[in-house]
């Protein structure tokens, strides 16, 4: 990452990586549900909600008098990653899903219960020799 260099001293300015994964009413309930319910649940939220929550969160944490959120916070990036994992388990209907059809092979990693670039490559791997 050319150019790209580390917080060198407690003085310089930092980027600070906040994660949530959201839980909504249906803790118990099949995974399937849960996942759908928790996808909702962050989709309805505006950027205020997430700005609201990250100021109580650092303003909770951090002491006051040395921090100040309007002060010292420069700006803020929401990254929301509705799809989540991709998941299997049983009845895992992912083998299902890729067989090939005529000439057309399926890799990428939601052809796969993981969801890491190792799948990725594995399916596309199995795409490719699965066109002969
Ligand atoms: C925030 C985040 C962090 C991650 N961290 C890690 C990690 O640390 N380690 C790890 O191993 N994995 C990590 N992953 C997972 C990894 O990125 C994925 O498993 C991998 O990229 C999946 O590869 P893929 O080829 O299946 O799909 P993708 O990389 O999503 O590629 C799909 C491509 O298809 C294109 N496309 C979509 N629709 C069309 C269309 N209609 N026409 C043409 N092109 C189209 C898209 O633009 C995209 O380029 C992370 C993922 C995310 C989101």
């Amino acid at each position: 990452m050319g150019g790209y260099e580390c917080t060198k001293t407690p003085n310089d300015p930092c980027i600070l990586q906040m994660i949530s994964c959201p839980a909504g009413e249906t803790i118990g309930a099949p995974a399937t549900e849960q996942f759908k319910d928790a996808r909702y649940r962050m989709l309805e939220l505006e950027f205020s909600d997430y700005e609201d929550e990250i100021r109580e969160h650092l303003g909770g944490m951090l002491p006051k008098g040395s921090f100040e959120f309007d002060r010292d916070v420069a700006s803020i990036s929401v990254n929301r990653w509705a799809h989540g994992y991709s998941y299997g388990g049983p009845g895992d209907s992912t083998r299902k899903g890729r067989q090939p059809f005529g000439r057309i092979t399926i890799a990428n990693s939601d052809s796969a219960p993981g969801a890491d670039a190792l799948v990725a490559m594995k399916m596309a791997w199995r795409a490719v020799k699965e066109l002969g």
